[in-house]
């Protein structure tokens, strides 16, 4: 039997999430602040619950998915009591501190609580590409796991409920760091009049390879011993130096990759450049006075 599940917040996030319980065929009752988001999730058969508090008595577990932090506590504050001995997943984006916040407040009122982090947009939740985050009790994801396969492919980071936020934003600032990488690519290329689209086209072979090599940085990160006898920093200088001279050769900005040539020269300056790029790491680490 599906376990009946309610769905807090029907933004574009909220509203993926209740169809995907609908689909997986769990009884699904949904809420929202503003009236008039759920008429098609009443269509595909959930419930629409009159208040907040009516939507949390429905089921054992529910699903906040709310704007932020500030957000869940409003919601969730007056719930305390119709919660107590259920469960609370909440799926807004919160960080660490907030997300320990919520999971404190959830203990002394006796109900149980995942914190997640969502990596899809609301079009792929319940697809093959969704990946989902979770942290709090083991037995708590254990006991829901079979739920949350509906949204995605869903991962445990441990206990610590502060643990999927962070992923998050460590995934996000990855994302961000290399989307920024592909706009000033894209802009480079086309100042020779090549649309975005053929530079994509090798843009992403180009980085899918380069991913692999991720695995063998990590073990330069893990061990902290950052000797190499390829690619040292003094080599990596001096690629930066050149990527850097060439966009404004070219005549564009290279503010996406000055900062990378800024923590390069600082390892440099310190006596490390026959030592590997991952040694940045250390830079990022300890800001000293740069940042
Ligand atoms: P939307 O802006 O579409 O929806 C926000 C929701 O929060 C609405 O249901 C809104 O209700 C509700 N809300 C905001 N403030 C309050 C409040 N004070 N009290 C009650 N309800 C409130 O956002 P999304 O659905 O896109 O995102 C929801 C969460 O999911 C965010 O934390 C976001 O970071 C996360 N997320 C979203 C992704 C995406 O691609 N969209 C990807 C990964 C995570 P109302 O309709 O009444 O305004």
């Amino acid at each position: 039997e599906p376990t009946p599940v309610t769905v807090l917040g029907l933004g574009a996030m909220g509203r993926a999430l209740a169809a995907a319980f609908l689909e997986g065929g769990h009884p699904t009752t949904v809420w929202n602040r503003t009236p008039g988001r759920a008429d098609a999730l009443v269509a595909a058969g959930a419930t629409l619950a009159a208040d907040a508090a009516e939507a949390a008595a429905a089921s054992p577990v529910t699903v906040v998915c709310l704007m932020d932090h500030r957000s869940v506590r409003d919601v969730l504050t007056p719930l305390a009591d119709r919660l107590a001995g259920r469960t609370v997943i909440n799926l807004t984006t919160v960080s660490p501190q907030d997300a320990r916040a919520t999971a404190a407040w959830a203990d002394e009122h006796g109900i149980g609580h995942l914190s997640g982090a969502i990596m899809a947009v609301p079009a792929l939740i319940g697809g093959p590409q969704s990946m989902l985050l979770y942290s709090g009790p083991d037995a708590l994801f254990a006991a829901h796991r079979g739920l949350l396969e509906r949204l995605g492919r869903s991962t445990h980071l441990g206990t610590d409920p502060g643990t999927a936020p962070l992923y998050d934003v460590g995934l996000l600032a990855a994302m961000y760091a290399m989307f920024g990488g592909f706009l000033h690519g894209a802009a480079l290329v086309g100042t020779a009049g090549v649309p975005a689209k053929e530079f994509t086209a090798l843009a992403v072979p180009w980085l899918n390879a380069m991913t692999l090599g991720l695995p063998a940085m990590a073990d330069f990160l893990d061990s902290g011993d950052y000797r190499t006898d390829v690619q040292s920093l003094d080599f990596n200088a001096a690629a930066v130096e050149h990527l850097v001279h060439t966009s404004r050769e070219a005549g564009i900005g290279a503010d996406v990759l000055l900062p990378l040539l800024e923590l390069i020269r600082r390892q440099v300056s310190e006596g490390h450049g026959a030592e590997s790029f991952t040694r940045l790491v250390e830079g990022i680490k300890h800001p000293g006075n740069a940042a």
